[in-house]
């Protein structure tokens, strides 16, 4: 297997700000002088950048989809795994490796990703609340009866943007941004549902990558609220109960 080969995940994660630790900085060293990987890596945060514009769009090939789901509930075949690369302690990076790889695969359709989410599958026998957390990201994405909003904020580029996607029915929101501008030391962003009736609800609490991505999965949310729209505030890092205002992204569903 080349360096590019081994790093190939680990640079889908990178751009979707999801990699941490030891594999983080071996990936940066490797980015210093391999220009390849630089290209890469690129790449895949132009491919973020188009899901997080893209997802209102048409739904993924329905092929892509089904294999997908496929790949994902497939019952383990071996027990026996080769060396893992992956400290499970770390959850939860599994849910974060299959949001990834869905997230790359419906954009670029790789056969390699593809096969990857199955080895992660069959790795994560011992970790069956992460797979179930990974289908459940999984079934929001790809959800039809999806809520998609898109957060803007400003005109001036880089343009900061969200994507929420919120299925009712599942109490299930999965929410990306990028672009969006650092923070003063300890704020952060907090996601909050606006529902058609009722009080702004907390959604998550989140702070940006180097690169300003970031992402809330599946927070804790109340049984069936309908959502009338998406907002973000900047808080306290702890996060609060009700937003400061003033908002700054909001979103209304399309
Ligand atoms: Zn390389």
């Amino acid at each position: 297997m080349s360096a590019h080969e081994q790093f190939a995940d680990d640079l889908a994660l990178l751009a979707l700000g999801q990699l941490q630790g030891e594999e983080r900085i071996a990936l940066e060293k490797h980015l210093e002088e391999c220009a390849a990987c630089r290209r890469e890596l690129e790449q895949l945060r132009g491919d973020t950048a188009l899901l997080a514009l893209s997802a209102a769009g048409p739904a993924p090939p329905r092929r892509a989809r089904e294999r997908l789901l496929k790949a994902i509930a497939k019952e383990p075949r071996s027990p026996k795994m080769a060396a893992r690369r992956w400290s499970w302690t770390l959850i939860p990076w599994f849910a974060a490796a299959a949001f990834a790889l869905a997230f790359v695969f419906f954009f670029r359709q790789s056969d390699r990703l593809a096969q990857r989410v199955a080895e992660l599958q069959s790795e994560s026998t011992q970790q069956q609340a992460q797979l179930d957390r990974a289908r459940e990201v999984v079934a929001t994405l790809t959800a039809t009866d999806a809520m998609r909003v898109t957060l803007i904020a400003g005109q001036t580029p880089p343009q900061p943007q969200g994507k929420a996607i919120y299925v009712r029915n599942r109490s299930s929101l999965v929410f990306l941004a990028s672009n969006m501008p650092a923070l003063p030391s300890r704020k952060a962003y907090e996601l909050w549902l606006i529902p058609t009736n009722g009080a702004p609800i907390p959604a998550g609490v989140f702070k940006p990558d180097a690169h300003g991505s970031a992402t809330v999965i599946e927070p804790p949310l109340p049984a069936g609220v309908e959502a009338k729209a998406f907002a973000i505030t900047v808080e306290p890092e702890e996060g609060s109960t009700t937003p400061t205002m003033p908002i700054v992204m909001m979103g209304a569903g399309e």
